[in-house]
């Protein structure tokens, strides 16, 4: 396993879900909050991962959201932002990531007195900074930034405003985040109109702790991919069984597809699957019996990525060699998901058709 380790921490990848603010160094936060004076519940980089990870793996929301009050509370700067921007590109090409989409929610950053289009501006020159100097170290990546809005707030049209004021200076695409229950996709309309009547492209995190009628919900709205979206696999029943246990061990009974699922599936909406973040959050029981492997075998379009880094304490290497071990999946799957995930990048053609020639298709020969 240390050689597919070796060969896949190579290979060139691509991350379409990566939040700034969940992905930052242990080190870089105790750095920001001493400069500001901010308490941090552990004074050396090990300990504080590592209680980040414990809450994230305790099961409670709660515990789960509490380092996001400490992230949060040092990203209040343009000097912060940037240096986290910047850290985050070099850490992911330095896990051989060459197309990268890092996504953020600028109103998180903006009880300091910053704009949200300061927020942005700050994290597209870090973004940049990043990219510079990784292309300088030879490792070369390709870097777009995705605006979150917060779907439990009401700054989703204003933050839909600012991302298009910025599309040409590398923000890519839009996303809500945050607290799936009872804050549905649809509240955000008006912000999902303007980018449709903008012709700009967006994703939604649905289907992680609800199940398809967020899905549904998603789509509704106009969402070219969707943030996680496991859960999907409830509408697909298996051998007249209701329960959405489609997969290998049912390969000679026939899946029926709902509505949402087979729309999904059909029109091959890429799925941004975190496979350790779903085990944390309860989407999925383990690694072994997480629904992406049952939603690849179904036909359904997977990408694979790392979410919170520092939360899971992940890499997209890292989830990748966890699916060889725990569930079977082999380089052919990963060689897939890349190209899938190539496919489903929020760039232009001729930008992608160059990575796939001249980057990820050689990178990922036998
Ligand atoms: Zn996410």
């Amino acid at each position: 396993m240390s050689d597919l380790r070796e060969r896949l921490t190579r290979a060139p990848k691509v991350v379409l879900h990566d939040h700034l603010d969940g992905g930052l160094r242990a080190s870089t936060l105790l750095e920001l909050a001493d400069e500001i004076g901010h308490d941090l519940p552990e004074s050396t980089p090990e300990a504080l991962a590592a209680w980040v990870q414990r809450q994230a793996d305790s099961g409670s929301l709660a515990a789960f959201l509490e380092p996001f009050s400490h992230t949060t509370a040092v990203l209040q700067t343009p000097h912060a932002l940037e240096r986290v921007a910047r850290e985050s590109v070099l850490d992911l090409a330095a896990d051989g990531v060459v197309v990268m989409e890092s996504r953020f929610a600028p109103e998180l950053s903006t009880a300091g007195g910053l704009s949200i289009e300061e927020v942005l501006d700050a994290v597209l020159a870090g973004l940049h900074a990043g990219a510079a100097e990784a292309a300088d170290a030879g490792r070369p990546i390709r870097v777009g930034a995705i605006v979150c809005a917060m779907r439990q707030a009401d700054r989703s049209l204003e933050a839909a405003r600012a991302a298009l004021s910025r599309r040409d200076a590398g923000v890519v695409g839009f996303d809500i985040a945050g607290p799936e229950i009872g804050f549905p996709a649809t509240d955000h309309a008006e912000a999902f109109a303007l980018l449709r009547s903008e012709l700009f492209p967006f994703t939604v995190h649905a289907g992680e702790a609800v199940g398809p009628e967020s899905v549904a919900q998603a789509l509704a709205v106009g969402a070219s991919r969707l943030g996680h979206g496991v859960r999907v696999l409830e509408d697909v029943t298996v051998g007249g069984d209701d329960s959405a246990t489609a997969g290998s061990g049912h390969a000679s009974a026939r899946p029926h597809f709902g509505r949402v699922a087979s729309y999904v599936r059909d029109r091959q909406v890429p799925l941004e699957v975190c496979p350790r973040s779903n085990t944390q959050t309860g989407t999925s029981p383990s690694i072994a019996g997480h629904q992406v492997t049952a939603l690849r075998d179904l036909g359904f379009t997977i990408t694979l990525s790392s979410d919170d880094r520092l939360w899971t304490g992940t890499t997209l290497t890292d989830e990748m060699v966890l699916l060889a071990e725990e569930a079977g999946w082999g380089w052919d799957d990963f060689r897939q998901v890349t190209l899938d995930a190539l496919d489903a990048a929020f760039i232009g053609q001729d930008e992608r058709m160059a990575l796939l020639e001249h980057v990820v298709l050689p990178g990922w020969t036998d």
